[in-house]
């Protein structure tokens, strides 16, 4: 049985990462001869039919003119920017909060840019005050992913997708 949880990396025909998809949909995209298989696995799906290897990277026969991609902005998508590091004091733990670099009711936004992975004790010590009235320093200054940093730190991704997400 296949897993749900794997995943099909898409590639522009230039080899640039699309997206990522399910199984079903890269078969049915071989199948309406739109991609090739660049890598594979050993393992073949089976049906009175047919007999296909799994797929872990597919290509794009056509080139298709895309917008850059770009990551929402979401507290898992803030978290795995940040390694679910606390970006003050630096430490590591489960149970992450997000903070409002300039807080809310001093005009601060949800964005890539105001929003950092804290922990519990510095979330609490900084409360609403700012970085200067609490002597606190980031330890990287927040920004907006870029898609393949995404993808990089994708959870289910196959090994065989590095040659193709690392530039
Ligand atoms: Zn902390």
């Amino acid at each position: 049985m296949l897993s749900e949880s794997r995943k099909v990396l898409l590639l522009n025909s230039s080899f640039e990462p699309i997206t990522i998809v399910s199984i079903k949909k890269a078969i049915v995209m071989y199948f309406l001869d739109k991609v090739d298989f660049l890598e594979k696995s050993e393992k073949k799906i089976s049906s009175i039919s047919l007999s296909i290897p799994v797929p872990h990277v597919i290509k794009l026969k056509k080139y298709i003119y895309l917008k850059p991609l770009s990551v929402s902005l979401t507290r898992t998508n803030i978290f795995k920017r940040d390694n679910k590091t606390c970006q003050y004091c630096g430490s590591k733990s489960s149970i992450m909060t997000i903070d409002h670099i300039v807080p809310k009711d001093k005009g601060g936004k949800d964005t890539w840019t105001n929003l950092v992975t804290a922990c519990k004790k510095c979330n609490l010590h900084k409360a609403n005050f700012s970085l200067k009235d609490r002597k606190m320093n980031l330890c990287k200054k927040p920004a907006k992913p870029s898609y393949l940093m995404h993808l990089q730190k994708y959870k289910y991704k196959h090994s065989s997708w590095n040659q193709y997400i690392y530039l």
